[in-house]
Order: C-alpha cells, then sequence, then structure tokens
C-alpha cells in the first residue's frame, strides 16, 4: 500500500456523499439520482451502505485497497466488515483485530463488526459443554466489551443456524443465555448484533440439497427462540441477515413480514447472491418479485444492504455486490434513499451516523 494511503485526505462527510452523488449524475448514471432512471448496469442509484462484506484476514491490505477501490464504483458510502460466525475448533478462525486497526484510518469509509470468531465460538463452546455459567459469562462480557473499545461498531456476524461451508455447521439456540447477555451489551452500548439464522419454524430434516454430515440431519426448530431474544432486549437492535438467500425454503416474505410487525428492534440485511440464488429468491429474470418489493417498502424503515460481498473480489461472472444493486435499482427513490443510508445511521447511531446523513435538500 502506497505511504500516502495511511494518511487520507477526504472532504467531510457530508461533502464526500454530495461529491458522490454529483459523480453519478455526471459520470455513472447519466441522470439525476432523483429521476426515474434505469442505472447502469451494476451501480447503485442511490450511495447506499454496504453493510455485510467479509475480507481476507491473511491480506488485510489487500482487501483494504480492494474495498475502498470500491467505494466509488460501486457507488457506496461506506462499506462494513464483519467476521464469519466460525468456532474455536475450526483451524484459521480469527476476529477484528487485525482489520480494526487498519479500518480505523479510513473512518466514514470502512466500519468493523466484531465478534464471530470469539463471542459466536464461546457461544457454540457454551452449547456443546452446557457450561453458561458465572466465569463463562464474565468472559463473554468482558470480550464483547473489549471489541467495542477497540472499535467494533457492532457484534457479527453470529449465529444460531447456519450450514457448513466457509466455516462449519453451527447451531445455538437464539435465546441462548449468552445471546441474551449479547443484547443486554447491546442495548447498553447502542450497537447492533448481526446475525445468520437459517429459518426453521418448526423442528425439521436437514432440507434434502443439503449434505448430512458436514450439516446436522435435523434442523431445531428457531423462530420462536429468535422472537425470545428479541422480546428479551426491546432496545437491543437485531439485524437478521441474508433477507433473500434462504437455504431451508422458510425465509419467505411472509415470515419475514409476520416478524417484522412483531418486533420493532427487528432489522434485516438483503443479500442476493447471483452464484447460488437459494429458496425464495428475491429476483426472477433480474426483476424484483412482487412480494419482495412489497415487502420492502412496507417496511423501508427497516432494512439494509448486506450483499455479503468480499474483498478482494473472487473471481465470478457477477459480483454479490451487482446483484443486490440492481435490487435497490428498482425501489421508489425514497425506499432506496432509507435502505441505502439513513436506516444504517439510525442502526448504527454514533459511531457512524455522522458521516452518512445528507444535509437537508441535499
Ligand atoms: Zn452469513
Amino acid at each position: 500500500m502506497k505511504p500516502s494511503s495511511s494518511t487520507p485526505t477526504r472532504p467531510a462527510p457530508v461533502l464526500r456523499l454530495v461529491t458522490r452523488l454529483t459523480l453519478c449524475g455526471a459520470l455513472a448514471c447519466g441522470a439525476p439520482p432523483s429521476a426515474v432512471q434505469p442505472p447502469a448496469p451494476g451501480v447503485a442509484p442511490t450511495p447506499y451502505v454496504e453493510a455485510h462484506t467479509h475480507f481476507d484476514n491473511t491480506d488485510i491490505a489487500g482487501s483494504v485497497r480492494t474495498a475502498l477501490a470500491a467505494l466509488d464504483r460501486q457507488h457506496a458510502a461506506m462499506i462494513l466488515f464483519q467476521i464469519p460466525p466460525d468456532t474455536f475448533d475450526h483451524p484459521g478462525h480469527y476476529d477484528a483485530e487485525d482489520m480494526l486497526a487498519e479500518a480505523a484510518k479510513y473512518p466514514g469509509k470502512l466500519g468493523v463488526l466484531g465478534g464471530g470468531g470469539t463471542l459466536n465460538a464461546m457461544i457454540m463452546r457454551a452449547v456443546a459443554t452446557g457450561d453458561d455459567g458465572a466465569e463463562v459469562r464474565a468472559q463473554f462480557k468482558a470480550r464483547a466489551e473489549q471489541l467495542l473499545h477497540d472499535g467494533a461498531i457492532g457484534f457479527g456476524e453470529m449465529t444460531a443456524e447456519h450450514f457448513n461451508g466457509v466455516t462449519p455447521y453451527q447451531y445455538a439456540p437464539a435465546d441462548h443465555p449468552l445471546y441474551l447477555l449479547l443484547a443486554d451489551i447491546a442495548a447498553e452500548h447502542g450497537v447492533p448484533i448481526d446475525v445468520h439464522i437459517e429459518a426453521v419454524p418448526e423442528d425439521m430434516a436437514l432440507p434434502a440439497d443439503l449434505k448430512s454430515p458436514p450439516n446436522a440431519p435435523e434442523l431445531h426448530a428457531n423462530i420462536a427462540a429468535l422472537e425470545r431474544l428479541l422480546d428479551h432486549a426491546p432496545r437491543a437492535k437485531i439485524i437478521w441477515a441474508h433477507a433473500g438467500s434462504d437455504g431451508t425454503g422458510y425465509r419467505t416474505p411472509a415470515l419475514c413480514r409476520q416478524l417484522l410487525r412483531a418486533h420493532g428492534n427487528l432489522y434485516m440485511e438483503i443479500k442476493a447472491d447471483p452464484g447460488a440464488h437459494g429458496k425464495n429468491y428475491p429476483l426472477v429474470d433480474g426483476q424484483l418479485t412482487p412480494a419482495w418489493r412489497a415487502l420492502f417498502i412496507e417496511f423501508a424503515d427497516r432494512f439494509i444492504i448486506g450483499s455479503d460481498q468480499h474483498y478482494p473480489e473472487p473471481a465470478a461472472p457477477i459480483q454479490r455486490w451487482q446483484e443486490v444493486t440492481t435490487l435497490l435499482g428498482q425501489l421508489p427513490p425514497d425506499v432506496r434513499t432509507k435502505i441505502g443510508t439513513t436506516n444504517v445511521a439510525r442502526i448504527y447511531g454514533e459511531r457512524i451516523a455522522a458521516y452518512l446523513m445528507p444535509r437537508p435538500g441535499a
């Protein structure tokens, strides 16, 4: 990385946003952002926060360089990195420290959530051992507060039901005592919890298109437990990751609507993976389906974008961010603004809001 890149000069946050709007109008979109025009392929028509991405822990510098380069290309106002939910037993598990130190050089451009490699692993260990006693709880709380002290803007990526992939199959009750404790800590500090939960309304066999092992042959019902977590700490903002990327067939617009209506502290990230549609995919032939569109508009204050993009970008015909910005471009301008930036500012609060809120009339 060039020496100058560690001491970047940048305009004030609001100016940056306005500059990008102007750039979009002049170069990328070919029209002012308020005009109803189809965006250029793969370019968001409205500045938006990529609120759920991952990085290569063996190449922090390369990850940061490619993410910074992606900001203008994607018309992204900010990129938030998360840590894959992992176990202590899995070789290569890591957490946020290395990225926190590097991303701190780019306030308002990069943010980091932490805990996937440690808090999540502590929950998985507590599930396996049955020990969630006072000592374990104290260690868990200390670790969570250390991450916030070190600059993490939230806890993620956590999981309560995760199929085998980059990290192993994992299950924990969403209302496990350590999850309830994490919700208390999140509420106290005003930071969100980002959680990956494959939707399982009732106990069920593993879907036929997935293999066991490595996945569990039977899946535990988890929606009621998620609701108990939401009710336990109403001031804790819970972001249910990956709406639009469904591995069980039950993450439907109807289930999302039911939970969003019932729980004011529930938020969702939109993911649309062009390389793995899964079930209930929100796009058909590139067009947002009526059911998902209606949901995003009805709950325009509760969704954000979390494409699950990896930096550096993997070789792929279409990147995940391109698919999700195609989706974003099909929503009304006021809904795009909420989902793109305003909701993120509200969810994450003072740690990043100042960088995202446009001037009135801007
Ligand atoms: Zn995930």
